[in-house]
Formats: structure tokens, C-alpha cells, sequence
């Protein structure tokens, strides 16, 4: 299975890293989207804490939809909302219990709340909200608290007892209880552990597993797949398996079963969605949505998604469902993840221009001839303006999505690709403050370009990444799923894929002739990013000492890490130290572009032809390793310019205006707090008891 999300991370320049010291900034753009329905200036940069920069997003032109479309909207929010706590339980069993302690100690707290102690537990909350659990979002290593266990005793005793999750325990047993979980470094020190020789099951935190081992998981769903079908469901999608008196067992995530309590408010909200449906196909698609929701039957959620890929007419969407695998080692397990969106109109020109073209991309690829796809089909390109997430896309969000996820559906019913274009907005605005390009540029010739085309070029790469990168090449015949043959690799060589037949064409005069890019210079800024970024500036998101797990951060090392070295001999990119600091600068972006070329191409070969142990060479060897000396000079520039490397979202909020009992408007807030988003979040959307 795929993973189809881009991580902020791939954004030029260094999107995610932008001043924690800067003061809250007026959103400028606001003033010129006068159709925006805020009311006052949204201020863009939020909040700071730790390694976080919080931001927000208006949604311009949502006042112009019409009621219905504005209802629709709403109601689709609400039933995103309501699988908040799926989410956090799948990551992790006591996600849910460490939640419900957090918010009571935050909203009853006796004690003093001035204290450093008490700040440390403030960063600490947030720090668990935004990651919705206590493991990195991005680096999936468990987070630890800065203050002491006996403080946490002290907190959780001057708190509402009444009010906290003490499933039948006393006070003592259950702060002991939890001891080990929130302190202790070496229990569930990862949420998701990918690393080679370990068994990736029992190694990682999430709770899609209990009490069986990698083995027993693979050979349970290998005996599942039907030989020969190819038309065969996402096995094990959307249950948890474990085993029940030796047997192995299967957990559905339905109304009436495992988190049946949250998917029948979800149910409740998508039904009265269906009533307010733009068009029958988007009405059948709902339907289909809440079908699959009551039966658990996985062949229901393929017709929903065959479903869902053609209405491409509707002008208000919606993703809902368990989606993405990459919080399961054995990528199978869906995390739960909502977004509700529109269409920008003005910037689905630009992408169209690109996917109109697949098929001459397809065809003027590197990739051998045997593994082009004879017809690109149904990319369905679009760029949309995002009215709320939730679960796996908040706060921290993907700005590009490309679904559905079966590789059977995309081939023969197409898949729609987005890019989420006021969420790009809002990271443009933050990276435009940024001071990271001044630190690490190669020269001035280099921050003067990617000043001047940096936010173009990364709008192009990630649409080529989404649009004709994760759409093109197919698989040979009696060849498995990359899931299948390529396994813990399949995410990070995917990604890899899609990112470089974008920079494979970014360079390409075709964009030019398309009227998408006004020159190839836009293609040379991002290469110098690209290569800066995956060589070196990207290491800041990982501790001295430590290896790349995430899949995403794995493929850009991969692919910088490989042209840098395949050029070698050219000299193509030369490492270069000046005053004691590294910069790889680029000699020749022709001879660059032609690697990425030869790259693409076996990347291609290792798909189609299922290649397991090349994939794994190229990861383990390329993709995995870190330069440790760099990383620390990395630690130590960064340092100086004080950024925060990660960025993630508030979202509006849509607020019905009630005349009698009947909707007359929907109007959008966009002034919460984080803090008191998630604590609002806890209280009205909390239906989950702590044992799942
Ligand atoms: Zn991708």
C-alpha cells in the first residue's frame, strides 16, 4: 500500500522552519481575499512551544457557497470531529487515558500554575496534543516529560479526582500504573519501529496488534489473499488482530464493534450529510461511506472509494475514513483521518495544465518501456481549500493527497489527487520569515533564486509528486502489491518515486511550453533545496546518535544521497567546507537532473518487478544512515537561528446560525487557542471510553 501523503517537510525551502521568537503576524493575503468570511485579520502564527510552530488557515471563499453546500460542509466537519478519539487510541492503548489525564489536571488543577514545574507539564500537554499521543508525530519516538513523576503525583492529587480515568484504581495505583508508560524511555519507546532484524510488530506502540508476533501477522493475511484476484480488498484495514484462546482474531472497527460508540455519532453526522448531497453520485457515495461504517465488510469500502474516485463534480468533499498505513510497521492498518474541503478554482487551472499532460510525462519518462502504463488513467487533479481536518491530518497536515489507496482501484478507476492550497498558503507565509536559506544556501546566486521562485517551484514539485509521480509506471504481470513485495520499503521507495518524477520534470522545458513555469531557473531552485534539504538541513528533526525512521525523511536522504554520490566522479555536487561549515553546492543541474533520471528509473524496475532485496539495499544503504558529524553541525546552526522544525494547524471552526430549528447560515471562527481547541475537542467530542 502506498502512502500518499506529502509531509510539510517536502515543501521548498524549509516550510517548517520558521522563528519561534517572531512575534504573531497579521495574515496580509487576508486583506486581498476579501471573500474570506473572518471576520478581523486571522493571525497565521499561533503558537510556539518545543519543536512546534502552531499556525492557522482561513478558508477563502466559503462564504460564497451556497446554504446547502455551507450545511453539507458542516455536517461533514462534525462527523470528522467525532472519530477524534479513534485516532489517538489506535496509536497507542493508553493514548486515551493519558488524555483524559491531561485535560483533568488542565481544567481542575488546584495547585500553582505559575511555577516552572507546571509550565514544563503545559508544554508537555500540548506537545501530546499535537502529536495525538505521547510519540513524536514525525520522529514516532516516545516524548518525555521535563518534570518529575512526584510532580505528576502532585498534579493528578490536586486535580478533580472524580473526573479522572481511574478505571476502579486508587490514586496510587494509578499513577504508578501510568509511571512506566509516561517516564520510563525504555517501554514503547516507538510508535512505529521499522528497523530491519526486529520483529516490526512487537517493536512498535500502535494498538493494531496484541499478543502476536510479525510472523504470525504476515502469514494470518497471507492466507486471506485470494490467488490469482486481483480485484481483493485491503486486508486487515480497518480491524485490530490479535489472539483470543490461541486463535487469531479480527477486531472490526464498526458500529456495534470496536469503536462502534464513535462511528455511530460519525454515522449520525454522514446521514444527515446525505441529505444535503451536491448530486446522486456524491449521495451514493456517502451512502456507500455509512454502509461500510455499519458492516465492517471491507468489500463496502472499496465501492465506496470506486464510488467516491468519480464524483469529481462536487464542489464540496470529503475524505473520511481509515486511510493511511503508515502508523502500522506492516502497512496494513488504516489510521483514522477526516478532511473537509472545497474546490479552489482559481488554482485547479495549474494543476489541470499538468495532468492533461500525463500521458506525455508518461511516456517521456526514464523509466523503461515495459513499465510505462499505455494509458495514464482518470487523474483527477484539482487543488483544494481546506475547511477542517481531523485524526491523522491534524494539527499536523499533508499538503497533497492522492486516493484512494488500493493499487487495483487507481488502475482501474483512477484516483484524485489534491493539493490543499491555504494550508500552502499558510506555510509560505511562515517560510517567507524563515532564516534557514540564508544559514545553509550554497551562495548568494543560489538564496536569490530560491527567494524569487522558492514557493513556485515547490507548489509544482509537490503537484507533479501527487498528479504524475504516484499515478505513473505499473507493476508486471503476476507481480504482489509493494506491500506485499517490498514490505517495510514499500512506503519510503513510493515516496521516493513520486519525488523524483517531479524533480525529473521540473527541469524539463515542458512546463515552460505548458505555461506553468516561467523559466527553468524555477527547476534549479529546487534542486538547490532539494539537495540541501535532504543532505542536510532535514537531519535537525532527529537526536545525535540516531538513524532516519521516517519514510519520508528515508527517501529524500535516499535520493540526495545517491546523486550526490553517482556524481561524484563529475563532480556534479561538490561538498564544499567554508569558515567550518558544509554547503553542497551544484556544479552541473543538467548532469543532476539526468541521475535523478537513472534513479527514477531503477525505483521504477524495483516496483515493478517486486525487487525486495535491491529496495532494501538502496534504503538501508542510502536512505537510513546518518552522517553523524553533519548531523551536529546541523544541531549546532540551527541552534543559533532558533526555528521550530515542525509546523502544524488550529482549525476554524463552523458555527451554524439557528433560526428555529432550521440551519440559515454557517458561518466560520478562527480565533480558538490550541489549548483551548483540544480541550474543547476532549469535552463535546470525547465518545470513546478508554478501553477500546
Ligand atoms: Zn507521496
Amino acid at each position: 500500500m502506498k502512502i500518499k501523503k506529502l509531509s510539510i517537510a517536502s515543501l521548498l525551502l524549509s516550510a517548517m522552519i520558521m522563528s519561534c521568537t517572531n512575534g504573531a503576524k497579521k495574515n496580509e493575503a487576508t486583506q486581498q481575499k476579501k471573500d474570506s468570511v473572518v471576520a478581523t485579520q486571522t493571525e497565521i502564527m499561533a503558537d510556539c512551544f518545543a519543536d512546534i510552530q502552531v499556525l492557522r488557515y482561513d478558508v477563502p471563499g466559503f462564504a460564497d457557497l451556497s446554504l446547502k453546500q455551507k450545511q453539507l460542509a458542516y455536517y461533514l466537519y462534525e462527523a470528522g470531529l467525532c472519530g477524534r478519539d479513534i485516532f489517538w487510541d489506535q496509536k497507542y492503548k493508553y493514548s486515551l487515558t493519558i488524555r483524559k489525564t491531561l485535560e483533568t489536571i488542565l481544567t481542575t488543577y488546584s495547585g500553582d500554575k505559575n511555577s516552572e514545574d507546571y509550565k514544563k507539564f503545559l508544554e508537555y500537554s500540548k506537545r501530546v496534543f499535537f502529536a495525538n499521543g505521547i510519540h513524536h508525530h514525525y520522529s514516532n519516538a516516545k516524548m518525555l516529560p521535563d518534570f518529575s513523576f512526584d510532580y505528576f503525583k502532585e498534579l493528578v492529587s490536586k486535580s478533580d479526582n472524580a473526573k479522572l480515568p481511574l478505571e476502579g484504581m486508587k490514586i496510587d495505583e494509578f499513577t504508578k500504573m501510568l509511571q512506566p508508560i509516561l517516564f520510563d524511555p525504555k517501554v514503547d519507546p516507538k510508535a512505529v519501529d521499522l528497523s530491519a532484524n526486529v520483529d516490526n510488530v512487537k517493536a512498535s506502540a500502535g494498538n493494531f496488534y496484541e499478543g502476536v508476533t510479525q510472523k504470525e501477522v504476515e502469514s494470518y493475511y497471507a492466507g486471506l489473499i485470494k490467488k490469482g484476484e486481483k480485484e481483493q480488498p485491503s486486508w486487515g484495514l480497518n480491524t485490530k488482530l490479535m489472539k483470543e484462546n490461541g486463535k487469531m482474531v479480527e477486531k472490526a472497527w464498526k458500529s456495534g464493534g470496536m469503536y462502534g460508540a464513535a462511528i455511530d455519532k460519525i454515522i449520525f453526522w454522514l446521514e444527515k450529510a446525505s441529505t444535503v448531497a451536491e448530486n446522486d453520485v456524491q449521495k451514493t457515495t456517502l451512502e456507500a461511506l455509512i454502509k461500510f461504517y455499519k458492516s465492517g465488510d471491507l468489500k463496502d469500502f472499496d465501492d465506496y472509494s470506486i464510488s467516491w474516485v468519480g464524483d469529481t463534480a462536487s464542489r464540496v468533499d470529503v475524505v473520511n475514513g481509515y486511510i493511511e498505513v503508515y502508523h502500522d510497521a506492516l502497512q496494513k492498518k488504516g489510521g483514522y483521518e477526516s478532511v473537509v474541503s472545497m474546490k479552489d478554482l482559481e488554482a485547479t487551472k495549474r494543476i489541470a495544465a499538468i495532468a492533461k499532460e500525463a500521458q506525455w510525462f508518461e511516456n517521456h519518462s526514464p523509466i523503461s518501456d515495459n513499465h510505462k502504463k499505455k494509458t495514464v488513467k482518470g487523474i483527477s487533479a484539482k487543488v483544494i481549500t481546506v475547511i477542517g481536518e481531523c485524526g491523522d491530518n491534524a494539527p499536523s497536515t499533508p499538503i497533497g493527497i492522492n486516493l484512494p489507496n488500493s493499487e487495483w482501484i487507481r488502475e482501474k478507476h483512477g484516483s484524485k489527487s489534491v493539493s490543499l492550497s491555504n494550508i500552502v498558503y499558510s506555510y509560505n507565509f511562515a517560510r517567507a520569515k524563515s532564516p534557514t536559506i540564508g544559514e545553509f544556501g550554497a551562495s548568494q546566486e543560489v538564496k536569490d533564486r530560491v527567494a524569487k521562485y522558492g514557493p513556485l517551484s515547490g507548489d509544482l514539485e509537490t503537484d507533479m509528486h501527487e498528479v504524475i509521480g504516484h499515478a505513473s509506471g505499473q507493476i508486471n504481470k503476476g507481480v504482489s502489491t509493494p506491500d506485499v513485495t517490498l514490505k517495510n520499503y514499500a512506503g519510503t521507495l513510493e515516496e521516493a518515486r513520486a519525488d523524483l518524477v517531479g524533480l525529473y520534470y521540473i527541469m524539463d522545458q515542458k512546463l515552460v511550453d505548458i505555461g506553468v513555469s516561467p523559466s527553468i531557473e524555477v527547476g534549479k531552485a529546487q534542486y538547490d533545496y532539494y539537495i540541501m534539504n535532504g543532505l542536510m538541513t532535514q537531519l535537525v528533526r532527529i537526536k545525535e546518535g540516531d538513524n532516519l525512521e521516517e519514510a519520508h525523511m528515508r527517501n529524500r536522504q535516499m535520493n540526495a544521497g545517491w546523486v550526490f554520490e553517482k556524481g561524484k566522479k563529475d563532480n556534479v555536487i561538490e561538498r564544499v567546507s567554508k569558515d567550518g561549515k558544509t554547503y553542497f553546492k551544484i556544479n552541473d543541474y543538467n548532469k543532476l537532473r539526468d541521475l535523478f533520471g537513472q534513479l527514477l528509473k531503477e525505483i521504477q524496475r524495483i516496483k515493478s518487478e517486486g525487487d525486495f532485496n535491491a529496495g532494501k539495499n538502496l534504503v538501508e544503504n542510502y536512505g537510513v544512515k546518518v552522517d553523524q558529524a553533519l548531523l551536529k553541525e546541523v544541531h549546532q546552526r540551527m541552534d543559533k537561528l532558533n526555528v521550530a522544525p515542525y509546523m502544524g494547524f488550529i482549525q476554524p471552526k463552523l458555527v451554524p446560525v439557528m433560526e428555529g430549528d432550521k440551519i440559515s447560515n454557517v458561518k466560520i471562527e478562527n480565533n480558538e487557542s490550541f489549548m483551548d481547541q483540544m480541550l474543547r475537542y476532549g469535552k463535546d467530542y470525547g465518545y470513546l471510553p478508554v478501553k477500546n
